[in-house]
């Protein structure tokens, strides 16, 4: 595709493949494919799919459209749902990888009830692809290029002439008052330093300085200044350098500023939506009402028995402020409705709690989402 070409929405592609491998697994079900012709032609799909929701992400890295519709697409995801409530709840910490006994970075992240979970880096990676989160260089890692991992890699120094491992080093230093340039072990007597030329006793580091290595080899007896730095796997016995070895970045991740009150208005969305829809109502999310000059959006728009209501939610670390209970207030003066219904994590600040009294808005507040859609209920049934 040429640059001058408009971008489009990358994910009508996914969108039409996954339907052509829906109608497919209908067939198959239906008896009307051979298994050997489906396995077939559903793996060649899959990696169809696959393809292009990876070139959907490289897009949505250039183009702002493309990743805010990702995302829209993604707060119904339950792993990323876990991560943004996560970060919200620490909006100012970033997530940052823990190396375990394997030495393999994980990301943990703890549910709104307390319980931890391990997310693979490449769906944060998808989440920074799409600015849920902005990514910062945390490690580069040295993996084995045979095996793939890092748990057995070592860092190998070894002698510049015949490559044996079995080299000596030591540190030369100088004793700046007068000039004694020497092995480190010349200068050491127990845990002092006392230069091996003028006796005198070395208390601070400013009095000498490192030169550098001194190696020698004691298969072949040569005696060199740098060694060859190189790399051993102990799983695969594989020695290997910088240029042949798998080398891994690892990143930690924090909230992008500029979708995070997106991120607050729509994380948690299905929980709500599910626990409305048991309750018998009609529930759109987002939810469109018919308005005086347009239609008007709300997070999620419920109906039962004749009755609308119109719900905003918006989260925060603390307390919501009066920002997105003012945006509800202006939809509801533009749209009939039974009630406006603000839901809020985990509570309003005062001054919002005031407002919302004040223009006939009910506030739904709550520790967690789920607890904020039963305040919803309770609403409804008094209203
Ligand atoms: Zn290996
Ligand atoms: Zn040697
Ligand atoms: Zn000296």
């Amino acid at each position: 595709m040429s640059l001058s070409e408009p971008a489009g929405n990358p994910m009508t592609e996914v969108d039409t493949l996954s339907s052509e491998l829906a109608s497919l697994q209908r067939q198959f079900s239906e008896r009307k494919m051979k298994q050997e012709e489906f396995e077939l032609l559903s793996t060649n799909l899959k990696e169809r799919i696959a393809r292009a929701e990876a070139n959907a992400y490289v897009q949505a890295r250039k183009n702002d459209t493309v990743a805010r519709n990702l995302r829209l697409r993604n707060y119904n995801d339950p792993i990323i749902q876990q991560v943004l409530t996560h970060l919200l709840s620490v909006p100012t910490q970033a997530l940052e990888p823990e190396f375990g006994a394997g030495r393999q970075p994980e990301y943990t992240v703890k549910s709104a009830t307390g319980e931890s979970m391990t997310v693979d880096q490449r769906i944060l990676q998808r989440m920074a692809d799409i600015r849920f989160v902005n990514e910062t260089m945390f490690e580069r890692m040295v993996f084995c290029p045979l095996c793939a991992s890092p748990s057995k890699v070592y860092a190998r120094f070894s002698c510049a002439h015949c490559g044996s491992i079995d080299i000596s080093m030591s540190r030369m230093i100088e004793h700046l008052n007068c000039g004694t340039i020497h092995q480190e072990e010349a200068f050491r007597v127990g845990k002092s330093m006392i230069c091996p030329t003028c006796k005198k006793l070395l208390q601070r580091p400013d009095e000498y300085r490192l030169i550098g290595l001194v190696c020698s080899c004691r298969a072949c007896k040569a005696h060199f200044e740098d060694p060859t730095q190189g790399y051993f796997c102990r799983n695969c016995k594989h020695s290997f350098t910088l240029p042949t070895a798998l080398v891994v970045d690892f990143y930690t991740y924090s909230l992008n500023k500029d979708t995070l009150e997106e991120a607050r208005a729509h994380v948690g969305l299905n929980t709500l939506t599910e626990v409305l829809a048991a309750e018998g109502f009609e529930v759109k999310s987002p939810g469109l009402l018919a308005g005086t000059a347009k239609e008007v959006e709300f997070s999620v728009v419920l109906s039962k028995e004749g009755k609308i209501f119109a719900v905003d939610i918006s989260q925060s670390d603390s307390e919501v402020d009066v920002e997105p209970l003012l945006q509800l207030y202006v939809k509801t003066l533009e749209t009939k409705l039974t009630k406006a219904i603000f839901g809020a994590v985990p509570k309003l600040s005062n001054r919002a709690r005031d407002m919302a009294t004040f223009q006939g808005i009910a506030v739904a507040e709550g520790a967690t989402i789920s607890e904020v859609a039963h305040k919803i209920i309770e609403i409804t049934k008094s209203s």
